[in-house]
This record gives structure tokens, C-alpha cells and sequence, in this order.
């Protein structure tokens, strides 16, 4: 591990479902890494819709380009960018749309390409989907891992 890389976590502020927990109980943490945490509601989906949201999606935009410069990716240095969604995201009233699941993930996936385009190929892009599974959430992984879920 070295001290140039750095994580972002992208993740919806909605404090009725732990993600957070989640993202430590799994072991997303990667010890001795620094880290950023981009919280916003429905923030994991601003990517997923340039035009539709176009102003929440230039707000993400800048931070993950600021967040670069300001933990420079030294060459051969990956930053590692995190997106976590979840069911029933309030913050889709504002698209509006009553997505399903799968068009949830999809969306979450949607972001994840768009990070990588942004990045062109700075970033290791992994993308989580937070299910409850009986009182504790779960992150099923839709897209790499830097670890074994
Ligand atoms: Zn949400």
C-alpha cells in the first residue's frame, strides 16, 4: 500500500440506513489509507444524469477532479473511488422516477462509468449496492473490489 493512494467514498447521506457501518463492518476501509467521504442525498446517482441534474452532477464532477489535484495520482499512483446506492432513494423525487432494483443498480453503475470516463483510467472505480439482510445492512458488490465480499 502506498501513502500516495487515497480513496473516495460516494455515498447518499440518507442517515436512516447505516451504510457507513456496512462499509466498515466489510472492510472497505483499507487499513492506513487516507480517505475522502463525498456525502450528499443521492449523491451515488448525480453521475448517472449530466443533464438531467446537470448542477448536482457538476458539483460531483468538480469534487472528484479537486479531490485529484489535491491527492495528485503520482504517476502509476490509483486513486480508488467507492460508490455506494440503496433502495428506494428519496432523492429521486427529484428526477422524478420510481425506480426498481435493478434500475437503481443500474444507475449506480451508470455513475460508475461516468467516473471512470472523467478519470480517463486514474481511477479504480468500485461501485455497492446497500441491502438490509434482517436489522444489519449489507453491500452486494455491482462492480470490483479492492477486497473479498
Ligand atoms: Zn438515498
Amino acid at each position: 500500500m502506498d501513502e500516495h493512494d487515497s480513496d473516495v467514498f460516494i455515498l447518499c447521506a440518507d442517515h436512516r440506513i447505516h451504510i457507513w457501518s456496512a462499509v466498515k463492518r466489510q472492510g472497505l476501509l483499507l487499513p492506513g489509507r487516507k480517505f475522502d467521504k463525498l456525502s450528499g442525498y443521492g449523491v451515488q446517482i448525480y453521475l448517472a444524469y449530466p443533464r438531467e441534474l446537470e448542477r448536482d452532477y457538476n458539483w460531483i464532477a468538480h469534487q472528484l477532479r479537486f479531490g485529484t489535484k489535491t491527492f495528485p495520482p503520482v504517476v502509476n499512483r490509483k486513486k480508488r473511488v467507492v460508490l455506494i446506492g440503496h433502495r428506494k432513494c428519496g432523492y429521486y423525487s427529484n428526477i422524478p422516477k420510481r425506480p426498481s432494483e435493478d434500475e437503481e443498480k443500474d444507475d449506480v453503475l451508470r455513475s460508475a462509468e461516468t467516473v471512470s470516463r472523467l478519470s480517463h483510467g486514474t481511477m479504480d472505480v468500485e461501485a455497492y449496492y446497500a441491502i438490509r439482510d434482517g436489522g444489519e445492512v449489507f453491500l452486494e458488490t455491482l462492480l470490483g473490489s479492492a477486497i473479498n465480499v
